[in-house]
């Protein structure tokens, strides 16, 4: 049985002094709530070492927005995964449509990443979905395959089973357009049977898959209902410890 698991990114939003205050407030919550689901936050890097002492002995999983693919080495502004190890870090998004889209980010450098993760026990959290121009022309399956296979390369079936893949259509994040519970689960369903062609469908069944895109308060019970939906990466909606706890605890809003 797949636990739910709810990770927040905080993208490029809060000081070390307001990451804490959201820790304190969340860990209280969290405790008290008797949680549906796992929850984590991908924070920006400054705030990593903070909030690894402010969530400690929460349950709190802690997440990096990105790595570089190299160990160590001439990239000026570039953090490695020995880095984000030896502050503790549990898991890293790869893969975001807005490093895809502003960052230069590819499916190699995605795949080459992903590597250098579990070189280091960090867990990923891959980001895939479609434009879109690309859901209208009826291509987001053949997108969304494309780049699972490219992503995936290499990596062994051990590593399948502890990876997180966040399905997060581009037109859905930021936008408060969300995608449908019907499509999520469609898509969700689509990437597991990907996963279970490329791999196992053993491996495939413990393959936890989010989905992502204006995820809130008030839509996360109807999404996170669905059979294929086993968590979602939050956006706005996890900057408000408030509102972050009433999505991982989304069966009281059912
Ligand atoms: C995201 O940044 O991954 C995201 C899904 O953002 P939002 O929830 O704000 O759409």
């Amino acid at each position: 049985m797949r636990k739910k698991f709810i990770a927040g990114n905080w993208k490029m939003y809060k000081t070390t002094a307001e990451a804490v205050a959201f820790a304190k407030a969340f860990k209280r919550l969290y405790a008290d709530a008797g949680a549906d689901a796992e929850a984590g936050v991908c924070a920006p890097f400054t705030q990593l070492a903070a909030l690894k002492d402010a969530f400690a002995g929460s349950g709190v999983k802690l997440g990096a927005q990105n790595v570089h693919f190299e160990e160590n080495g001439a990239y000026t502004g570039e953090i490695s995964a020995p880095m984000l190890k030896e502050i503790g870090v549990d898991y890293a998004i790869v893969g975001h449509s807005e490093r895809r889209e502003y960052f230069a980010e590819t499916d190699e450098t995605v795949n080459k990443k992903l590597h250098k993760l579990y070189e280091y026990n960090i867990l990923p959290i891959l980001c895939v979905g479609e434009k879109l121009d690309q859901r209208d022309a009826g291509k987001a399956e053949t997108v969304v395959k494309a780049q699972v296979e490219k992503d995936l390369s290499g990596l062994l079936p051990a590593q399948i089973d502890l990876l997180v893949i966040a399905y997060e259509p581009v037109w859905a994040i930021g936008t408060g357009r969300t995608a449908t519970p019907e499509q999520a689960q469609e898509m969700c369903a689509f990437i597991r049977r990907t996963v279970a062609s490329l791999y196992s469908a053993a491996a495939a069944d413990k393959l936890r898959v989010q989905y992502g895109g204006s995820v809130k308060p008030d839509n996360a019970a109807e999404i996170l209902g669905k059979a294929d939906v086993d968590g979602a990466l939050v956006g706005g909606a996890s900057l408000v410890p408030e509102d972050f706890i009433r999505i991982v605890n989304f069966s009281a809003n059912a």
